[in-house]
């Protein structure tokens, strides 16, 4: 079926109707308050709980929580984690954290911040933080090494001393040295 093509009226042909229409839209917003934020400059606050790219931390004594169990490589979906344990070789002068790992890795490429390393982490020692803009030049950029992640994770200051009441629950027992002594 073929529709025949309705002439423009005079009054569509002066345009000057649309482009004041227009305008009309244009003063009407110039007035309202901007909803638009001036990124970079501007950031946005990120609310309670968000969750944004995901660290290593620290714990209070400043050593690395991470015990290289892996669970976290196991369940991430993109398989965006590697980790290099340490193998049969104890960590020396780490005090009781005997397994940390030699290498950890988060592919921030692949990364998409749904939190099962932190759920799953035994020792809290994985968070994902409210940084959401990651940038860099390259593919290998993207990809945060062990000192990269901890030194953006920083110190946990209100997370539990796990080994360390471990180390207290061993000297009690009399199978380990008070934790003060152990370096
Ligand atoms: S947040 Fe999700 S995708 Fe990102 S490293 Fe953790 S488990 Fe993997
Ligand atoms: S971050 Fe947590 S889950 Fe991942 S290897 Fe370390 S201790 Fe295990």
């Amino acid at each position: 079926m073929i529709i025949p093509r309705r002439p423009l009226s005079l009054w569509e042909r002066l345009y000057l109707p649309a482009v004041w229409g227009g305008f009309k839209i244009t003063l009407r917003h110039f007035f309202k308050k901007k909803v638009t934020m001036q990124y970079p400059e501007e950031r946005w606050t990120v609310p309670a709980g968000y969750r944004g790219a995901p660290y290593l931390v620290r714990d209070q004594d400043g050593r690395t929580k991470c015990v290289s169990c892996q669970l976290c490589e196991f369940i991430c979906p993109p398989k965006a984690i590697r980790i290099t344990p340490p193998g049969p070789q104890p960590n020396p002068g780490v005090g009781n954290v005997e397994k940390l790992p030699q290498e950890f890795e988060i592919n921030m490429l692949r990364c998409i911040f749904c939190g099962y390393c932190q759920e799953v982490c035994p020792e809290e020692a994985i968070f994902l933080m409210k940084d959401y803009s990651l940038s860099g030049h390259s593919r290998a950029e993207m990809i945060y090494d062990k000192e990269r992640l901890l030194a953006l994770g920083g110190t946990h200051q209100d997370q539990h001393q796990k080994w360390k009441q471990k180390a207290r629950e061993a000297a009690a027992q009399g199978i380990a040295p008070a934790p003060e002594a152990t370096p």
